[in-house]
C-alpha cells in the first residue's frame, strides 16, 4: 500500500491505468498512470474514504503523487541539444543533471 500524506487529507493509489507515461516532476523517474482514492485521516483513522475525479502520476521511486499537467515529457529518443552544462554530469538512472564531483546521483542514489 502506497501513501502520500497532505495534512489530514492522503491519496492512495486504487490502481495503476498505465505505467510510464511521464517522468516524475521530484525525481526525474518513469510516472505510472494511477487512479487513486482520497481518504481523510483524522489521527490516523480513516474517516472518509471517496474517489479521486481525474487520474494522477505516480513515482515508484519517490513515492510522489503529481497532476498528469505538471509531468514532464517522457525522455526524448536522442536529443543533439548542448544545453547540458558543462561542469555537470546526467545521471543515467534518473535523467538529472548532477554535479561532475559528485560520486553518487543525490536524487536516485545511484553511483555515478
Ligand atoms: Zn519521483
Ligand atoms: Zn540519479
Amino acid at each position: 500500500m502506497f501513501f502520500f500524506f497532505a495534512g489530514g487529507l492522503e491519496q492512495q493509489v486504487r490502481q495503476v491505468v498505465k505505467s510510464g507515461v511521464g517522468r516524475c516532476i521530484n525525481c526525474g523517474s518513469r510516472a505510472d498512470l494511477v487512479e487513486y482514492d482520497k481518504v481523510l485521516k483524522l489521527f490516523f483513522v480513516p474517516v472518509w474514504r471517496w474517489q479521486g475525479k481525474d487520474t494522477l502520476l505516480y513515482c515508484q521511486n519517490c513515492k510522489f503523487l503529481f497532476p498528469q499537467s505538471h509531468s514532464l515529457p517522457p525522455p526524448p529518443p536522442t536529443s543533439s541539444g548542448g544545453s547540458t552544462l558543462p561542469d555537470c554530469l546526467r545521471c543515467r538512472f534518473c535523467d538529472r543533471e548532477v554535479e561532475a564531483d559528485f560520486a553518487f546521483c543525490p536524487y536516485c542514489g545511484s553511483q555515478m
